[in-house]
C-alpha cells in the first residue's frame, strides 16, 4: 500500500488554487498525468532572470527588467490596428507600455492611472523611447519580491499560461512533504547532494542556469532517485520470479540434431553459441530468463526452435508467443515443417481460434499430445493448461516492456523463459529495461546476404522514385512503401498513407496494396498474403508492417519522412529487405530542410548496417526518450534522468540496489523503509508489493 506520507502528491492538480477543470485538463495533456506528482517532476528547462531592476533613466534596452513605476495616462488606440499605450514614470524618467488588441477594461483594472505598479518584461528601444510590449507581469508593490527572481521556464503546451503553470508548481512545492532519506549518507556527503525535497526545490527555484544543468547536484540527485527506483524495482521483480523454483531440462540432442541436419545450411558461429548458452541455462535447476538479441534476419527463430526441441527431448512442451496474429502465423509457417520433420507435433493458437478448434488444441496441450504451440497471448489465458511446459519463448520483436509481460505470462509456471528481440538495445537501456538479464547476441548475419544500398532523397523527387520503382518491378522485385505514423494524429497519418496508396494505384494499378493498423486482422492478413505470395507487388504501409514478416522477394524499401523515425526503427524497417540473394535498396525520403541532427542520423544509416552500433548512435543523438517513438516502445520513460547524460548514475543505481537488497532483503531497516517510499513515489507499486509488509 502507498505510504500515507505520499498521499498529498497523488492528489489531483485541480485541488490546487487557480487550477480548474479547464486548466487541469491542459496540464494533464502537458504532463501526461493529473496529479501533483506529475507537476513536481516537470522540471524547468531555463530561466528568465527578472532581478535586473534599474531606474528608467538607466534601463538598457534588450534586457528583461523589473521596474517600479507610477502609471500615467492611457492613450487608447483610435483604430484596431493601433496599439494601446500607457505612459509610466519613476523619478528618473518615463517610458511606454504597449499593448496590441488589448481590452480597455482589463488594462484599466490592471494599471489604474496614478497608482504604483511593478512591471516586468523585455525592454525595447522604439526611436528615442524606451518601451515594454505586453509586460509578463504587472503587480502591486507588495508582490514585487515574488516577481523579482530567476523565474523558471517550463516546457509548455499551447493554451496554458506560463504564469499559471509556474504558480501551480510553486503551490505543489509548498504541499510537498519532506521524505525520509533513502540514499546512503556517505554518497550524499561524497557528491554534495541535497536531500530530496531541497533538491526539487532547487530545481523549481533555480538561481541561475547552472542550477538546472545535468551536473548540478540537485539534478544529479533527482535523476539518481529515479534510476534507483527503476533498478530497485527490476531487482525486486527478478528476485520474485527467481523464487519460483526452476527445473533442469536436459536431452540427448536427438531432435536438435534432426533439425540441424535437415537444414540446407549450417548454423553461424553466434547461433551455435546462443544455442549452447540457452541449453546450458535450461539444464541448470534455476529458471532461465534470457534475452536473445539479433537483427531481423539474424536467425533467431531457428535458435528458438532448437531450444524448444531441447524441451521436447526432455519429454516436456514448449511454446512460442508472438505479439501479433500475423507474426504468430509466420512463425508457425516457418516452424511447422521443421518441427514435424523432426517428429514433433505443433499447433497454432491465436485469439481467432474459437469453439471446437480451440477446444481441441487445448485438450492436446493438456494431455501432452502436442509438443509445441505457437500463438499470441491467447496462449496464456487462464483456460490454457499444459501437461508439462518447460520453455516459453516470447518474441517481442521491436516491442519492449518485456519485464512486465514476462511477469504476467510466466507467472506461476516454472518454465524457462527466452525472450527474442530484434531491437539492438544499447547497453545502458538494457539495464533500465531488463536489469542484468542474461543475453545472447546474434552478431553475425547468415551468409549469402547481399548488402542493402541505402540512399537519402528529398521527397519532392517523388516522380523519379516512382520511375525507379517501375523499373525495379519490371525485373520482378517487390517493394515496401512506408508512411510514418506520428502519434498525435492517427487519422491524419492514415490519410497520408491512403493518399499515397491512391497515387501509386494510378501508376501501378492493382499491384498496390495498403495495410494499416485500423484494418481487421483478417483484412490485414489478406493483404500481407497477397504481397507475400500473390499479385501485390507494392505494399503501402503505416509502420504497422510487422517487423517479422518475411518476404524474400521484397528488395525495395521506400520510407517517407525518414527524418521522423528513430534510427533503430529505420534500421528495422530496412531489415525487411535484403533477405534473399538479390541486391536490395532502401530509399529514405525526407522533407528538406533537414536539421543538423537529422542529417547526422540519416548519414549513420547510409554508412552502417550494424544494428548495435546504430542503436548506440540513436541513443546518443536523440536521447532515450525519443528512441523508437516514445510511447509504443514500452521502455521505461524517465521524467528527470536523461540516459544520454546520466549513464554513470544508472550503473551506480544498479550496484546500489543490489547492495541494499543483499544487506536488507525485506527493506525493513530505516533506510529500507525509506526506499519503499521511493518505490511508491515512482509508482513501482508492483515491485514494492513483492516485499513482506512491515
Ligand atoms: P530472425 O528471426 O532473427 O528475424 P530468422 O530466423 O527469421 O531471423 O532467419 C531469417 C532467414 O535466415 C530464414 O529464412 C532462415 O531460414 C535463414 N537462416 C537462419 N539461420 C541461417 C544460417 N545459419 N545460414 C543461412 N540461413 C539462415
Ligand atoms: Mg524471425
Amino acid at each position: 500500500m502507498r505510504p500515507e506520507i505520499l498521499f498529498p502528491l497523488f492528489k489531483p492538480l485541480t485541488t490546487l488554487p487557480g487550477v480548474g477543470p479547464r486548466v487541469g485538463a491542459m496540464m494533464e495533456k502537458l504532463l501526461g498525468g493529473d496529479r501533483l506528482l506529475d507537476l513536481l517532476f516537470h522540471l524547468p528547462t531555463g530561466i528568465v532572470d527578472r532581478r535586473y531592476a534599474p531606474k528608467i533613466s538607466e534601463a538598457e534596452a534588450g534586457r528583461v527588467a523589473t521596474l517600479t513605476v507610477t502609471v500615467g495616462a492611457h492613450a487608447k488606440p483610435r483604430s484596431r490596428r493601433q496599439p494601446y499605450k500607457i505612459e509610466v514614470t519613476d523619478d528618473t524618467g518615463s517610458m511606454s507600455l504597449v499593448f496590441f488588441h488589448a481590452r480597455d477594461d482589463y488594462l484599466t483594472k490592471m494599471l489604474p492611472e496614478g497608482e504604483t505598479r511593478v512591471i516586468s518584461g523585455l525592454l525595447e528601444r522604439y526611436g528615442d523611447n524606451l518601451q515594454m510590449t505586453h509586460p509578463d507581469h504587472m503587480v502591486a508593490v507588495a508582490e514585487k519580491e515574488e516577481i523579482m527572481r530567476a523565474e523558471p521556464v517550463y516546457p509548455m503546451t499551447a493554451g496554458l499560461s506560463p504564469k499559471t503553470l509556474g504558480k501551480a508548481a510553486l503551490a505543489t512545492l509548498d504541499l510537498t512533504p519532506d521524505l525520509p532519506e533513502w540514499l546512503d549518507p556517505a554518497v550524499l556527503a561524497r557528491d554534495g547532494w541535497p536531500a530530496w525535497k531541497p533538491a526539487l526545490t532547487a530545481l523549481h527555484k533555480p538561481e541561475s542556469l547552472t542550477d538546472l544543468a545535468p551536473e548540478a547536484p540537485a539534478h544529479r540527485r533527482a535523476a539518481y532517485d529515479e534510476l534507483l527506483a527503476n533498478q530497485l524495482a527490476i531487482a525486486l521483480v527478478r528476485r520474485d520470479m527467481r523464487k519460483l523454483a526452476g527445473r533442469a531440462t536436459t536431452g540427448d540432442g536427438a531432435i536438435m540434431d534432426m533439425i540441424t541436419s535437415s537444414l540446407s545450411f549450417s548454423l553461424t558461429g553466434s547461433q551455435r553459441m546462443a544455442v549452447a548458452e540457452i541449453t546450458g541455462d535450461m539444464a541448470a535447476p534455476e529458471r532461465m530468463l534470457r534475452l536473445l538479441q539479433g537483427d531481423v534476419g539474424a536467425g533467431k527463430t531457428l535458435v528458438a526452435l532448437l531450444a524448444m526441441a531441447r524441451a521436447v527431448e526432455a519429454g516436456a512442451q514448449a511454446v512460442m508467443m508472438a505479439p501479433t496474429e500475423i507474426l504468430a502465423r509466420q512463425h508457425f509457417a516457418t516452424l511447422q515443417p521443421l518441427a514435424e520433420a523432426a517428429g514433433m507435433t505443433i499447433a497454432l493458437l491465436t485469439g481467432r481460434d474459437k469453439g471446437k478448434t480451440r477446444e481441441a488444441i487445448l485438450a492436446q496441450l493438456a494431455d501432452g499430445s502436442l509438443n509445441l504451440a505457437v500463438g499470441t497471448h491467447a496462449l496464456f489465458t487462464d483456460d490454457v493448461e499444459f501437461k508439462d511446459l518447460a520453455l516459453a519463448v516470447v518474441d517481442e520483436q521491436h516491442r519492449f516492456g518485456v519485464h512486465q509481460r514476462l511477469a504476467i505470462s510466466a507467472k506461476g509456471r516454472k518454465c524457462d523463459v527466452l525472450v527474442m528481440t530484434a531491437t539492438p538495445i544499447p547497453r545502458t537501456l538494457m539495464l533500465t529495461a531488463y536489469g542484468d538479464m542474461e543475453t545472447s547476441r546474434l552478431t553475425e548475419k547468415p551468409p549469402g546476404r547481399t548488402p542493402i544500398k541505402t540512399v537519402t532523397i528529398p521527397a519532392d523527387r517523388l516522380d523519379e522514385i516512382v520511375g525507379a520503382l517501375q523499373r525495379a518491378l519490371a525485373s520482378g522485385a517487390k517493394a515496401y512503401w512506408v508512411c510514418p505514423l506520428v502519434e498525435e494524429s492517427e487519422k491524419l497519418d492514415l490519410a497520408a498513407a491512403e493518399d499515397r496508396y491512391a497515387h501509386l494505384k494510378q501508376v501501378f494499378g492493382d499491384r498496390v496494396g495498403l495495410v494499416h493498423g485500423r484494418l481487421k486482422p483478417a483484412e490485414k492478413d489478406a493483404v500481407m498474403e497477397a504481397f507475400a505470395n500473390g499479385s501485390v507487388d507494392i505494399l503501402v504501409a503505416t509502420t504497422v508492417i510487422e517487423v517479422g514478416v518475411d518476404v524474400p522477394e521484397a528488395t525495395v524499401m521506400v520510407i517517407e519522412h525518414a527524418e521522423r523515425f528513430g534510427l533503430a526503427q529505420l534500421h528495422q524497417l530496412r531489415g525487411r529487405i535484403g533477405r534473399g540473394d538479390k541486391a536490395s535498396s532502401c530509399l529514405l525520403l525526407y522533407s528538406a530542410p533537414l536539421s543538423e541532427n537529422a542529417r547526422a542520423r540519416l548519414k549513420i544509416l547510409r554508412e552502417t548496417d550494424d544494428g548495435f552500433k546504430i542503436a548506440e548512435e540513436d541513443l546518443r543523438l536523440r536521447g532515450a526518450g525519443e528512441l523508437l517513438g516514445t510511447r509504443q516502445s514500452g521502455l521505461p520513460q524517465f521524467k528527470v534522468a536523461d540516459l544520454a547524460e546520466d549513464a554513470d548514475l544508472l550503473a551506480m543505481a544498479r550496484d546500489d540496489a543490489a547492495l541494499v537488497l543483499n544487506r536488507d532483503e525485506d527493506l525493513s531497516s530505516p533506510r529500507g523503509q525509506a526506499l519503499r517510499v521511493l518505490l511508491y513515489l515512482f509508482e513501482r507499486d508492483a515491485a514494492a508489493r513483492t516485499l513482506r509488509s512491515g
